[in-house]
């Protein structure tokens, strides 16, 4: 870490940086991100991308050092639930690490190798596409309110209004009710006339057949 020089976001020489073991920070107007406004919910207003950026270069024995990038963003934004598709805020997060190597084949070896993304060097990066690129893949593929939505859901989702009737009585169960409770053991004369009668009148019976003990079974 001796001399400094001063590096450009928008176009670091990441070789020195990482040299340098150098760091930068600061914030950007996420306004500026066109590429991640455009998929927002909601303009960002004065919204800001807070992000760090450390270089540093591991020595490697009989070779040219490893030259890595660490790449830190956050940013606030407002996404649409996919649920009740309402606004919803959500913060954007990237934590990434980058190793720079001298050429595409070595990028391709070691990108089976390791696990972080590996970059061709470039004599000058564009810190903030880079951070942008990272930020959009950190976008959710569904966003939705976690745990659960705050409002209610479209109305599309709500069960259809049918007034089934829950329990009405069914009039002939309290007709059965009626003529098996009181007629059941006694012979009361009253009852079994009425009930009688009734049938009578209907089925045209002769009035001599049945008599006054037939008692219609039902
Ligand atoms: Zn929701």
């Amino acid at each position: 870490m001796a001399r400094e020089r001063t590096q450009q976001p928008h176009a670091l020489e990441v070789r020195a940086f990482c040299t340098d073991g150098a760091a930068l920070a600061g914030e950007r107007p996420l306004a500026r991100l066109a590429r991640l406004v455009e998929s927002l919910h909601q303009p960002p207003g004065d919204a800001q991308v807070a992000w760090q950026a450390q270089g540093q270069a591991l020595p490697e024995p009989g070779a040219a050092p490893q030259w890595w990038l660490h790449l830190q963003g956050r940013a606030p934004v407002v996404l649409q639930c996919q649920r009740c598709l309402q606004p919803m805020v959500h913060t954007l997060e990237v934590d990434r690490r980058f190793r720079f190597v001298a050429d595409e084949d070595e990028a391709e070896r070691l990108d089976e190798q390791i696990e972080d993304d590996v970059l061709v060097l470039e004599p000058r990066l564009d810190l903030f596409a880079l951070l942008e690129d990272e930020l959009l893949l950190a976008l959710p593929l569904v966003p939705r309110h976690e745990p659960a939505c705050p409002g209610p859901l479209p109305a599309a989702l709500e069960p259809a209004a049918d007034d089934a009737p829950a329990q009405r009585p069914n009039p002939f169960a309290a007709l059965a009710a009626l003529r098996r409770g009181p007629g059941g053991g006694d012979t009361g004369g009253d009852d079994e006339d009425d009930v009688k009668g009734g049938k009578g009148s209907g089925s045209g019976r002769g009035p001599g057949d049945g008599g006054p003990a037939g008692g219609a079974p039902g």
